[in-house]
């Protein structure tokens, strides 16, 4: 019963097979105006052949309205070859051929059979060909429709066979029963070339299902390739790829925009103290408020580490505003549990395509633009500007010099002392570097020194400096201490650190001589790297002073954790020493090393009214241009061997160099 139930559902075209019966009504497209010609030119044969015999109303008074409704399925049809009709539509359709495709049968058959009465024998066999050839005609160009096929045929060989069995003469008995197996034939022939076609479009439908699956997964893919895990956000492999496109749209519409870099300030240290874990909490939220900015002109992605990337589509002229306000919500307060943190973020940006064309070009400059933000007004955004342009030539020029300069040659250690007081008498020197550069004649330390450490020279050049500085100092009579600066690259080089080691070994001075000068901001970069190689250096021996003490956090939490013998006080205190504020610190800072005993240096030193207002505070050691600046190694020889103290080196050897300094300034 079930069989007979599906075979009628079959037969009435399955709604649940929409893609099939679409399938079906597109290959039908150009197969049914053929069948349709095919069915015309027929009938007008066998009127042809009967219109002498036959009853006109027969062979031209039914043929006209039969050729009439056939020619309007057949432009129908054709107009059909350029609608693709949705599922629902196809399902209907293919219930109208059918429909139609029988009555049709019914009509054509009918009007055959009723010619077969009038013509002699050889009239009569072209009624039974017309009607042989033509079914088995349609039947293929229905085999796409199996079920009007198979109707027609049932509608056509039926009537057909009866007819003929009817008539009770042997050859059209013969031709009935032959077109009723070659019906047989051609039905089985029909089924199976369906059956192909059913599975083609199954396996077309179950291809065309997959490629769309594999195109959402490789959509995801794409979409997870360039968002960021922690935070969210679009990832740096997103904002390069947008920078570029921005670029490429730009060079035909003209349009400016803008490039940021934001970085977070004070994040390294919450994530020294508190951790990791929190540390990803922290940026997780921070890409939280980064997402709810909503603004239609920007979009942020996170670079990397506390790193962000801003795009500013709209009038570059708001991107300092905008930038501003996004700095400010980084830094209102993050709530952990019972903890509260403040952070605060600086950013950088870059204006094409005034600043740069290529989108390389445009990050390093917004880059540029967030280390001018980072290292002079924290919090706030820098936009790049042709000042930065001339500091970076100068700078790339600094560079390219220092790659090539003579390490041994070009570069000198200068001496400054380091004096007791009230007594005023020598006890150590500070070593200063000097670099003559033949192309570029003097240049500042602080120019090069950071341009050394950026272009990773600074180890190299740290251990030829001390190697002259250990062996000068050592000519000299007297136990005078040597300090040294090292910039940050040389306290996490645990290799650098081994060979100042081994400098101070083989030159045969007692370490205890030897002073390292670092800063807050060398130690903070990489904490445990540099508190690991302080340790070696101390445990060797060497004495270790914190040199600009004020200037940068001025974390009291240093001087408990890491291994610091002195402190020296910034020169900055001592030019306002006359205002109550400077003084206060300086009072603070010298009462604290004595609490600490630590030994404590005032450098800067500059005028006899300054040196009064130290030695009323009890200052030890101080440092300046008063007492004489960094001196080259023969000034500082000859004014030792004059004197010939062992102690320590009364000031007055260096009195007549101090002046003129003194003079000069
Ligand atoms: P710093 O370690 O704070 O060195 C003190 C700087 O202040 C020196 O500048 C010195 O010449 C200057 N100075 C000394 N007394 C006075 C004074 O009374 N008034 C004024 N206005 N300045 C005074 P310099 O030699 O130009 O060095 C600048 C910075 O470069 C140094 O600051 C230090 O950070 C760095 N540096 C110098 N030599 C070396 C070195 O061999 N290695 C490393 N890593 N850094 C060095
Ligand atoms: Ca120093
Ligand atoms: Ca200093």
């Amino acid at each position: 019963m079930s069989k007979v139930n599906s075979f009628i559902r079959w037969m009435l075209i399955d709604p649940r097979n929409p893609q099939l019966a679409q399938a079906q009504y597109n290959a039908l497209k150009t197969q049914i105006p053929a069948l349709y010609f095919l069915l015309m030119v027929n009938a007008v044969a066998v009127s042809y052949t009967h219109y002498d015999i036959a009853p006109f109303y027969l062979t031209v008074g039914v043929l006209i309205p039969m050729l009439a409704v056939t020619s309007f399925r057949l432009v129908a049809w054709l107009r059909a070859g350029k609608i693709s009709p949705g599922p629902d539509e196809a399902i209907k359709k293919m219930r109208q051929t059918v429909l139609l495709g029988s009555v049709i049968a019914v009509i054509y058959i009918a009007w055959s059979l009723s010619l077969d009465g009038y013509g002699g024998p050889e009239e009569r066999g072209h009624i039974a060909l017309f009607i042989a050839i033509t079914v088995i005609g349609c039947v293929f160009c229905l085999m796409n429709l199996p079920q009007a096929a198979i109707l027609v045929m049932l509608i056509v060989t039926v009537p057909y066979l009866v007819y003929y069995v009817g008539l009770d003469q042997d050859v059209y008995f013969a031709i009935a029963l032959n077109i009723f197996l070659v019906f047989l034939v051609v039905l089985k022939v029909l089924l199976n070339g369906y059956s192909g076609f059913c599975k083609l479009i199954r396996s077309q439908e179950a291809l065309a299902a997959k490629q769309r699956e594999t195109q959402s997964l490789s959509e995801e893919n794409r979409r997870l390739a360039h968002t960021d895990a922690l935070t969210g956000l679009p990832n740096r492999r997103y904002f390069f790829n947008r920078l570029e496109n921005l670029i490429e749209d730009d060079e035909n519409t003209e349009r400016t925009f803008a490039v940021g870099v934001l970085d977070l300030d004070r994040f390294k240290p919450v994530n020294d103290t508190y951790g990791h874990k929190l540390g990803d909490q922290l940026l997780a939220e921070v890409g939280d408020r980064l997402k709810s900015l909503k603004h239609p002109d920007i979009e942020v992605c996170r670079l990397g580490g506390d790193e962000f990337g801003i795009l500013f589509t709209g009038d570059p002229a708001n991107a300092a505003t905008v930038s501003q306000s996004i700095c400010e919500r980084i830094s209102a307060p993050y709530r952990f549990g019972e903890l509260q943190l403040t952070i605060g973020a600086s950013c950088g940006i870059a204006i094409y395509p005034e600043a740069g064309r290529s989108a390389h070009v445009l990050f390093d400059r917004s880059d540029y633009a967030l280390y001018n933000s980072k290292s002079n007004s924290r919090g706030r955004t820098t936009i790049y500007s042709k000042s930065h342009e001339a500091k970076i030539r100068s700078e790339r020029a600094i560079e390219s010099a220092l790659q090539c300069a003579d390490l041994d040659n070009e570069f000198k250690v200068y001496f400054q002392p380091v004096v007791s007081l009230p007594g005023r008498e020598v006890v150590g020197f500070e070593a200063l570097v000097r670099w003559h550069s033949p192309v570029l004649e003097e240049v500042e330390p602080d120019q090069f020194i950071a341009i050394a450490e950026r272009t990773g020279l600074i180890n190299r050049l740290t251990i030829s400096l001390f190697e002259k500085a250990v062996r000068q100092i050592k000519s000299l009579p007297g136990d005078l201490y040597l300090s040294f600066n090292l910039s940050a690259h040389d306290i996490t080089s645990a290799e650098t650190v081994a060979t100042l080691l081994e400098t101070i070994l083989r030159n045969g001075i007692d370490p205890k001589l030897i002073t390292f000068e670092i800063t807050e901001t060398s130690v903070i970069g990489s904490y445990e790297a540099a508190e690991s190689c302080l340790r070696k250096l101390r445990n060797a021996g060497v004495k270790l002073a914190l040199d600009d003490f004020g200037t940068g956090y001025s974390s009291l939490g240093y001087l408990h954790r890491l291994p610091i013998d002195c402190v020296k006080i910034d020169r900055s205190f001592v030019s306002d020493i006359s205002e109550q504020v400077a003084g206060d610190v300086i009072t603070s800072i010298v009462n604290l090393c004595r609490s600490m005993q630590m030994s404590c240096i005032v450098e800067g030193v500059e005028k006899s009214s300054q040196l009064e207002v130290l030695e009323v505070l009890e200052c030890k050691l101080a440092q300046g241009f008063f007492f004489a600046p960094a001196l080259p190694f023969d000034e500082v020889h000859e004014s030792a061997h004059a004197t010939r103290t062992v102690a320590g080196l009364p000031l007055a050897g260096f009195d007549a160099t101090a002046e003129k300094h003194r003079s000069r300034a």
